[in-house]
């Protein structure tokens, strides 16, 4: 029998019930205090944890320990080492040291630096970050750690937002202390990414280049069926896709992970997942397991978990929204506005932080969830649009309005909900209605960024609202510093009144796909950055790279290598998707063309040499089809030489331009040709399957 829920959660993971159980009591309380204070941990309770840590790891069948780590590749990186170690005659004990748990040196010299590491200084190092719980997974003991280059400077996606998380918790503590909540020491940032995915049968996905070399399908007509009918969205579980999805469950709960709510989302084979919030450290550490176990529960299912933002043209693409808040070390969520916003000063406070950080760094926003697969999403009406705004709902937008306006604003009226029916029971209304077109909407006690491809990691834009909304804290706290106590209430108002006038122009509660929202934002003075080669120059901003520096979140040279990175992984991930549609243009799509029209002809002149039978439909057919392929061999003939140009640019920037304006748009003229050829090709001669068989198979 399964174990109860309760006892597999979390079974696999060093958390502090084991921790608590393991460790003597001195190292034990010595271990939280780094984990809750930050503090620098002692080589001696780093042995201890050690110990404990192996001896737990190998009694649940544990081998091999690894340092798993998020270098710039946007996954994790793990390598092996057994706890084997020699002690003479050909035995050997299960050992692991302190320093083992602390230190790692991988060879750093294969993984993205953007020129930060000279390939002669290889060597790289991975850091035990105790406030992430080891965990086992495949036999192996995980410790997830940080890791930087021989210099010191960070390679990869979690020592910049574990800095940014103590950025502002320093910023919203001062002010909070100087509100008079003296018993706030510190200030954690909460996140809850909800992730989208498709589920397709493996059989299928192994026959399509597309998929396999890009995670996205590069051809394929639309068959007549896709979401118009909206069925799918909330729909009943087919039963292979429940069964995955139980032993999905299964798999996060053994890691500690509190996957929470699964549906199916709006298109044909679309799933979504969410999990109860946590810490942003923890949090993200989690998704980047929950993207991994999805694929590889699905793998032991006979399906496929497609991660790319767009694996099918015509039907939605998958994002991830980025639930986001504050919580004080004494429990206070610091985006809750209570029954009364307008009097709740603190709330006021901080609901302008986040405002005024995004709408003077809606340009760092919007780059971080910059990627190729990302830009076919934003802006095509079903993700929001590249514009930056904040949706805030009426009874937050009105409580601004009154502050600015001087005017009164009434306490909040709860409404309650009349469905008409009396056996239904009776609920309030919630305070803020869905607005689904909006980047980054306020939802009750939270906002949620709704910008984030699928498959990015979430550290990218938690490390962007943090910092921004550190850096308000500071200018707010610097401009309230010397008020005296009884003054306060009225010095925050008048500071309130003045941010909104500044910043109101990042509030926009309509509908985000309309043109006049485009035109309207355009008049605000609002970025509209359509691409990723737009939106990764703003990195280097100076007023960017001024945030970034003085908050030590990115040192400029740590700036600069990852723009180079991101811009180099946008070019190759546009050379690996040209390469492969050439190739499957050349030798699969055009032969079976051919095959057809060769066919068609025969058919013809079979008819004509017996009987000489009119051929009007055919000859049409076969005019048809011998336009499409001239069309297509012209169009990939060019798409070829373009690439070739691509490759020569030297200039990064440059070739992501090229990148974008050229290459998308050949590949595009390619799809278009071949897509409407494909509408008149017999399935049985197609080389790979095509929509139907893979949106609506499992
Ligand atoms: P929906 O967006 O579908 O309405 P919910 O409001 O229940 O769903 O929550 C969505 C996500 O937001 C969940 O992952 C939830 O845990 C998370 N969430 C709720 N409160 C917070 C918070 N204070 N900080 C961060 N995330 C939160
Ligand atoms: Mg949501």
């Amino acid at each position: 029998m399964e174990k109860g829920i309760p006892e597999l959660y979390g079974s696999l993971v060093f958390n502090d019930k084991v921790m608590r159980d393991k460790l003597p009591k001195d190292i034990y309380k010595a271990l939280r205090k780094t984990i809750e204070n930050n503090t620098h941990l002692e080589l001696d309770v780093a042995n201890s944890v050690a110990v404990a840590m192996k001896e737990w790891a190998v009694e649940n069948g544990a081998t091999h320990f690894t340092h798993w780590f998020q270098p710039m590749t946007g996954f994790t990186a793990e390598k092996h080492d057994s706890f084997i170690s020699p002690v003479g005659n050909g035995q050997i004990i299960m050992d692991f040291s302190g320093k083992e748990l602390v230190k790692g040196e991988p060879d750093a010299s294969s993984f993205p630096s953007g020129g930060l590491r000279a390939t002669f200084e290889a060597r790289g190092y991975t850091a035990w970050d105790p406030t992430s719980p080891a965990f086992i997974k495949d036999g192996t003991l995980y410790i997830p750690t940080a890791f930087c280059s021989y210099s010191g400077e960070a390679l990869d996606k979690k020592t910049p937002l574990l800095r940014s998380m103590e950025t502002l918790s320093k910023e919203a503590t001062k002010i909070l202390n100087l509100l008079g909540q003296t018993d706030v020491t510190s200030v954690s940032t909460t996140i809850g990414p909800e992730q989208e995915y498709f589920l397709i049968d493996k059989d299928l996905y192994t026959q399509r280049k597309d998929l396999i070399f890009t995670g996205r399908t590069l051809l394929g007509a639309m068959p007549p069926k896709g979401q118009e009918m909206e069925d799918h969205y909330f729909g009943a579980l087919k039963p292979r896709v429940a069964a995955y999805m139980h032993d999905l469950d299964m798999e996060l709960w053994k890691l500690g992970i509190p996957a929470k709510t699964k549906h199916n989302e709006v298109a044909p084979s679309q799933h979504e997942l969410a999990p109860i919030f946590d810490t942003a450290n923890i949090a993200v550490d989690h998704n980047q397991l929950t993207m991994e176990i999805m694929k590889k529960v699905a793998d032991k299912h006979g399906l496929v978990c497609l991660l790319h933002e767009k694996p099918f043209d015509g039907i939605n693409g998958s994002g991830k929204h980025n639930n986001w808040s504050m919580i004080t070390n004494t429990g206070v969520n610091l985006l809750d506005p209570g029954r009364t916003p307008a009097e709740n000063i603190q709330f006021l406070i901080f609901l302008m932080a986040v405002i005024k950080a995004v709408d003077e760094y809606a340009d760092l926003m919007r780059l971080s969830v910059a990627s190729a697969g990302n830009d076919h999403r934003l802006g095509a009406n079903e993700a929001p649009p590249a514009i930056v705004s904040i949706f805030l709902g009426d009874e937050l937008t009105a409580v601004l309005d009154s502050i600015e306006n001087d005017t009164f604003f009434g306490k909040h009226q709860r409404i309650q909900m009349e469905t008409g029916a009396t056996v239904l029971p009776h609920f309030f209304k919630d305070n803020t209605d869905r607005n689904r077109t909006s980047p980054f909407a306020f939802t009750g006690n939270k906002f949620e960024f709704r910008m984030l491809g699928s498959s990015i990691s979430v550290a990218g834009p938690n490390i962007i609202l943090n910092t921004a909304v550190a850096e308000a804290l500071s200018q707010f706290y610097d401009e309230l510093k010397d008020t005296p106590a009884d003054g306060m209430e009225e010095a925050v108002h008048a500071l309130v009144k003045r941010a909104i006038l500044k910043h109101k122009k990042i509030i926009f509660n309509g509908n985000g796909y309309t043109d006049e929202w485009v035109e309207e934002a355009e008049k605000r003075g609002l970025y509209n950055l359509k691409s990723t080669p737009e939106a990764l120059p703003c990195f280097i901003a100076k007023k960017n790279i001024k945030l970034f520096t003085e908050h030590k979140i990115f040192t400029e040279s740590e700036i600069y290598s990852r723009y180079e990175i991101l811009l180099e992984n946008y070019c190759k991930t546009l050379h690996i998707e040209a390469r492969t549609m050439q190739d499957m243009i050349r030798r699969d799509f055009l032969p079976a063309l051919m095959e057809y029209t060769d066919e068609v002809t025969c058919s013809i002149s079979g008819k004509k040499a017996v009987a000489d039978l009119p051929c009007t439909a055919e000859t049409k057919l076969l005019s048809k089809l011998s336009g499409y392929y001239e069309e297509i061999y012209l169009a990939e003939e060019k798409l070829e030489a373009d690439t070739k140009t691509a490759e020569g640019l030297a200039d990064m920037q440059e070739a992501a331009n090229f990148y974008h304006e050229t290459i998308l748009a050949d590949m595009d003229a390619i799809r278009k040709a071949a897509d409407a050829a494909e509408e008149y090709l017999p399935d049985s001669i197609l080389p790979y399957p095509n929509y139907e068989a893979l949106l609506f198979s499992v």
